[in-house]
């Protein structure tokens, strides 16, 4: 990366100028881009071959680099020592700060289940905080992901098993109203009684559901489809295994054109064959890779909590009770592991991670793509898919 000399006149507002030698933006590539930013936000995206950088701007140029939008993450608990249900400033300052170094402009603050009493303070709190917005330099939820408490005991994972419930339209709307409204997606067991009913109802309330922590059949899963269901949670982990005669839940999700499907690409929670069969069902639109990282990602082994329950971690591994409880995960380490694993361009991997969740959620407007008048938040690259930069409100976390 070079630096040129800045020449900020009084009256003349400082620009700051990022060039790399490509730019996808969630939707096309521009080779020799330019990425002009005055006050945190895009006030123009070009191509050098038809423009000039700005005099006087302060330009910072990745060298054979792929700039591409911040990292949205649709399925993250917590990391740098805090989990979202802390649901205090400080918690999600420490999460947020975090996850900016590495790339991720915006999350879904992703719940576990708990207590109704907990999870609902913990919604409050979050909604609260959601609508205030982000300080600088930070990753910012745009929105909450429910995880539980409508999940199979048979594939709850870590899931409290005295804390689960059937999917219940009032209990749904309680935590939907305590959250003012901000759920945008919900993991559902589609086997469950009521589980159709409640698909249609999130749906209708503008609440994407996701099938996920289940044992279904593939009829049950096509029942959860028909009613809105739009993603799978975790594809592999927490999910009945496929089997030839009854391809289930999992035969499902990877042979239906139009749902999208989470993965995590750790290296711990699915072998690489795996992730290339994820990647040859899901293809460049519908993958969405996410961390399910918990309080410990950024930290040194030890005890850690995920919502209300112990998970100690070890090697990179978070386990309670025996079982992978969530990750230590970030989406820049995701997406190198997914290009190594697959050979997928570095579009299509940045199309994971930014423009598939945007789409999947609907908040196209929000996160996962680059647009004059946006604030600047984006990453550079490298073709190994290694991020060699963060961007946040114009200026690089790290490089
Ligand atoms: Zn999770």
């Amino acid at each position: 990366m070079r630096f040129g000399a800045g020449y900020g006149c009084d009256n003349v507002r400082m620009q700051k100028v990022f060039t790399a030698e490509r730019l996808w933006d969630g939707k096309r590539v521009i080779d020799h881009p330019i990425v002009i930013v005055e006050d945190g936000r895009i006030v123009a995206i070009q191509s050098r071959d038809a423009s000039e950088i700005p005099a006087g701007a302060q330009v910072s140029e990745f060298v054979g680099a792929t700039l591409g939008p911040a990292f949205f993450d649709v399925h993250i608990h917590g990391s740098a020592g805090h989990d979202v249900m802390e649901a205090k400033p400080n918690a999600l300052q420490a999460i947020g700060a975090f996850l900016a170094k590495h790339g991720t402009g915006t999350y879904l603050a992703t719940t576990v289940t708990a207590a109704m009493d907990t999870t609902l303070s913990s919604l409050e709190q979050l909604a609260k905080l959601i609508r205030r917005g982000p300080d600088e330099a930070q990753a910012w939820p745009v929105g909450i992901h429910l995880e539980g408490p409508f999940l199979s005991h048979v594939k709850r994972g870590v899931h409290p098993p005295g804390l689960l419930q059937k999917p219940d339209i009032a209990v749904f709307d309680r935590m939907f109203e305590a959250a003012e409204g901000h759920v945008r997606l919900m993991t559902l067991a589609p086997e469950l009684p009521g589980a159709v009913e409640l698909a249609t109802h999130a749906t209708a309330r503008g609440v994407r559901v996701s099938v996920g922590h289940s044992n279904a059949t593939a009829a049950e899963t096509r029942a959860a489809i028909a009613a809105g269901a739009t993603s799978a949670t975790h594809t592999y982990n927490a999910m009945r295994a496929l089997d030839h005669r009854e391809p289930g839940i999992l035969g499902t999700v990877l042979t239906t054109d139009s749902i999208f499907a989470e993965l995590i690409c750790d290296g711990i929670h699915n072998a690489p064959e795996m992730v290339r069969l994820w990647w040859k069902a899901k293809g460049p639109d519908r993958g969405l890779l996410v961390t399910d990282a918990m309080s410990a990602a950024g930290m040194p082994d030890g005890e850690y909590q995920l919502g209300g329950f112990a998970v100690d971690v070890a090697n990179g591994r978070a386990m309670a009770n025996g079982v992978l409880a969530g990750s230590v995960l970030t989406l820049d380490r995701a997406l190198c592991n997914f290009l190594a694993y697959t050979g997928a361009t570095v579009e299509d991997g940045l199309r994971a991670i930014t423009a598939n969740p945007a789409s999947m959620t609907g908040l196209v407007d929000q996160a996962g793509s680059l647009a004059v008048g946006q604030p600047a938040n984006l990453v550079a690259i490298d073709s190994a898919g290694a991020l060699l930069a963060s961007i946040h409100a114009g200026t690089i976390l790290t490089s």
